[in-house]
């Protein structure tokens, strides 16, 4: 999700469940907690995954059909399920297994093995299951599934499970390194509703009042697995490529709003072309990339992602939720955290390319301007990327504002490197870090997962600098590096202070009267003659570093008094 929790004023983790359904289960609350043993063992290289899902007692019923492989020797297997569920069978290699072999413990079913699995090992595992999902208490933060109407009374569903996870309507190892290399998704509904999912549409079936959709996707990210059902009417143009393939773009979309689909289908095409220079080839283009209207804001789900934004634009004239939304897919979906820790490889670069379009678009004025907008949004109470492993309920830490600074902390912070290394080394770093490889080809390439460490090394490599002293700082420190200057006479002296050990280094830059001039930091330290003791000088007049700033440190604070006097904004 893009820059909502602040922007709306809205805090998952100060939002009652209003729905009366029972809590979550520890284990289905967390989401890329650390796997155990059983489960980093369990490859998934097969799901076929039937689901029906009824409006009328908003309920589903599924069964998951997995082909797993053991990387090493299992007596049993483990799977994610929220335990609303009620499991009704279980059968391994298609023979039932007795009720006493499973169990579901706070979220975590775990199924004894009749006989071991050596290493290298495949087996057959089908769960049957049906139950009540849980109610999203405000999608898409706090997630599930959305049983909403359209303004005609049609059944418009969604799910949202960023949050909590897959397992809140699947059984699925939740965690970002675990995904399904194939997915055979069934889904049915209610004719004549139309249900949007990942992947692509291979057939439509209809049976006793009910519309059977089948889909198929490759690698799909486990929170990115989703369902859109509405009377949805499908709008689609085709992209070609700067890469020389063309595929389709799909728009699902509610009647009434073709217009807007339409509309919103060539800024689409446009944002593609963007991606697709700044970044690299779309990553689904054996797919589709598409877009569903839902009943919440948005969220990346892949190829298919979440629209709720009413067709609303920014003051540029784009829809920036949709290109932030659009961003997963190579920020997300294609290039995916390896732990929680390492969300603003999602969330701060996604944040990133929306500066980054306008800058391509409308011009470098476009571009400081989007920025400088998010900078007071920026809180650095925690650090951005602990080398401790958290869970993704720090991630609604409301108190230590570290939501926001995935996003916005990350884009500025990704925006200082670039500046000080130049626009050739960090797009070409970019890449090689989403793609693996620095010259991808469509179809030639595999979903990536990347940590901080990997990135630093990656900017090490097209640069040829070390640069651990800027991922320690600006990632491994909460507190902003600050400069300190203090001028004597006509000389100007700088001084970094950062929470790190190592030295900060950035260069600065200094404006003195029309000249621009960089001053550098060796040890952390530099100096500059102004030429004359009342010179007017600005340092780094075109902020190209993240840095405390104290006006916005003492305007926070005021915000902040306000806000405890007046009482929270409502959304
Ligand atoms: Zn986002």
């Amino acid at each position: 999700m893009g820059g909502l929790i602040w922007s709306l004023g809205l805090s998952p983790s100060a939002m009652a469940d209003e729905t009366g359904q029972s809590p979550l289960a520890k284990h289905t609350e967390e989401s890329g907690a650390s796997l155990d043993t059983t489960q980093q063992a369990m490859a998934l290289p097969y799901l076929a995954l039937s689901l029906s899902v009824d409006p009328k007692s908003k309920s589903i019923a599924g069964i998951a059909r997995y082909t797993i492989r053991s990387d090493r020797q299992l007596t049993h297997v483990e799977f994610d399920l929220d335990p609303r569920f009620e499991v009704s069978a279980i059968e391994l290699n298609d023979i039932a297994l007795a009720p006493d072999l499973w169990g579901n413990d706070n979220g975590l079913l775990t199924i004894k093995l009749p006989h071991v699995l050596d290493a290298g090992d495949t087996a057959k595992v089908s769960i049957a299951y049906s139950g009540k999902p849980r109610i999203a208490p405000k999608a898409p933060w706090d997630g599930g599934f959305v049983w909403s109407e359209t303004q005609d009374g049609s059944p418009w569903i969604a799910t949202a499970v960023q949050t909590n996870g897959c397992d809140l309507f699947w059984p699925c190892i939740d965690h970002p390194t675990k995904r399904v290399e194939w997915l055979d998704f069934a889904v049915s509904v209610p004719a004549p509703l139309v249900v949007a999912a990942n992947g692509t549409l291979q057939q439509v079936t209809e049976k006793d009042g009910w519309n059977t959709y089948r889909w198929q996707a490759h690698w799909p990210q486990s929170y990115g697995v989703s369902l859109q059902i509405g009377p949805y009417k499908l709008a689609e143009k085709t992209y070609r490529s700067r890469f020389g393939n063309s595929f389709p773009i799909k728009f699902w979309y509610l009647p009434g709003h073709k217009k807007g689909a339409e509309k919103l289908l060539g800024q689409m095409h446009d944002f593609l072309d963007f991606f697709e220079k700044t970044v690299g080839p779309y990553p689904f283009s054996d797919e589709k990339a598409g877009l569903a209207e839902t009943p919440h804001l948005g969220m990346e789900h892949q190829t298919i992602n979440a629209y709720g934004n009413g067709f609303r634009l920014a003051p540029e004239g784009y829809d920036w939720l949709m290109h932030h939304e659009f961003s997963h897919e190579w920020f997300a979906n294609q290039l995916t955290d390896r732990t929680v820790a390492d969300m603003w490889l999602h969330e701060g670069y996604g944040t990133y390319m929306q500066p980054l379009y306008l800058r391509w678009s409308k011009g470098e004025t476009a571009y400081r301007a989007a920025l400088w907008d998010s900078r007071k949004k920026i809180i650095s109470r925690v650090p951005l990327a602990p080398k401790s492993a958290i869970s993704s309920a720090y991630y609604n830490d409301e108190e230590a504002g570290w939501g926001g600074d995935i996003y916005y902390k990350g884009a500025w912070i990704l925006h200082s490197l670039r500046e000080y290394i130049g626009d050739e080394a960090f797009f070409a770093g970019t890449t090689k870090l989403v793609y693996g490889t620095s010259d991808p080809k469509p179809g030639q390439f595999r979903w990536q997962l990347a940590d901080t460490e990997d990135f630093q090394h990656v900017m090490e490599e097209v640069t040829g600098l070390d640069l651990s002293w800027f991922v320690d700082a600006y990632f491994r420190h909460a507190a902003l590096p600050e400069l300190i200057s203090e001028q004597d006479g006509q000389i100007l002296r700088l001084r970094w202070k950062s929470g790190a050990k190592q030295p900060f280094i950035l260069p600065v830059e200094v404006q003195i009267g029309n000249r621009i001039e960089q001053v550098t930091m060796t040890g952390g330290k530099g100096r500059i003659d102004l030429g004359s003791p009342d010179a007017h000088y600005i340092i780094d007049p075109n902020t190209k570093i993240l840095r405390f700033d104290p006006d916005i440190a003492a305007w926070q604070k005021q915000e902040g008094a306000e806000r405890a006097r007046t009482g929270p904004e409502s959304d």
